[in-house]
């Protein structure tokens, strides 16, 4: 723990929609050594490569992968979507209810507009803290680039030893190249500051969201079969996990 901020006490535990989002708080894993579950696999390109690399990374801060690790496709994640099943969806909730009965706090995606399965990710966490029926510290950090961030609850502000190490564990994750590059275009202090704020419910996020706008515009390019939009096929999920989330 560093010294002059104050954490929940209990274990905390990440939960994020894809394999490298664990990068954006890299130093918070230093900090609070959490048990970290990814919901997908991050395929795409190199299926099992990619959560490799954040079983490196995590190791390497000292957390520990949780049960949740890789559980689904993003494919698998789009057909569901579009064709109306949430019962992959329900299961992952129900695991994760069971998995934070020892939990003290809970971070996870912000649900953006930006990603379906980030929002998922979001939708699936609070449902699992309602259904667990007990109040725990809730919290989101952002993903998009740009995205505007709610009011920090807990910030940290890296020294340049952190940095150096986050900006190695992020140069050294295969797949995320891009990114890390694009990252540094925009100045290596955007790393600096990690920001955790209390979780907005994903039914704020903007409609329609950006994703809805990116697909339709995919779908014209004769690039995407269907799109995923907001309404019918996020709200369906989100109805179906308030409907298990009461029948507790
Ligand atoms: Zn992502």
């Amino acid at each position: 723990m560093l010294p002059g901020l104050r954490y929940p006490p209990g274990p905390a535990v990440l939960v994020v929609g894809h394999p490298g989002h664990e990068l954006r708080v890299h130093r918070w894993l230093e900090v609070c050594r959490p048990r970290v579950h990814v919901l997908t696999d991050g395929s795409g390109r190199d299926r099992s490569a990619r959560l490799g690399e954040t079983t490196a990374v995590l190791t390497g801060a000292g957390a520990t992968p949780g049960s949740v690790y890789g559980r689904i496709s993003d494919a698998a994640v789009y057909t569901n979507l579009l064709s109306g099943r949430v019962d992959g969806f329900i299961a992952l909730a129900e695991e994760l209810a069971d998995d934070f009965r020892d939990a003290g706090w809970v971070i996870a995606d912000a649900a953006e507009g930006y990603n379906p399965t980030h929002d998922l990710c979001r939708m699936i966490v609070d449902a699992a803290l309602r259904r667990l029926g007990r109040p725990l510290p809730n919290f989101e950090f952002v993903l998009a680039p740009g995205a505007p961030e709610g009011p920090a609850a807990l910030s940290l502000e890296l020294e340049d030893d952190a940095l150096a190490r986050k900006l190695a564990a992020a140069r050294g994750y295969r797949g995320l190249q891009a990114e890390v590059t694009a990252v540094e275009r925009l100045g290596i202090d955007a790393l600096r500051r990690e920001v955790l704020s209390p979780a907005r419910p994903a039914s704020e996020s903007r409609d329609p969201p950006f994703y809805e706008t990116f697909g339709r515009t995919r779908v014209a390019d004769g690039q995407y079969g269907r799109p995923i939009l907001y309404r019918p096929h996020v709200v369906h999920v989100a109805d179906a996990l308030r409907r298990w989330q009461k029948a507790a």
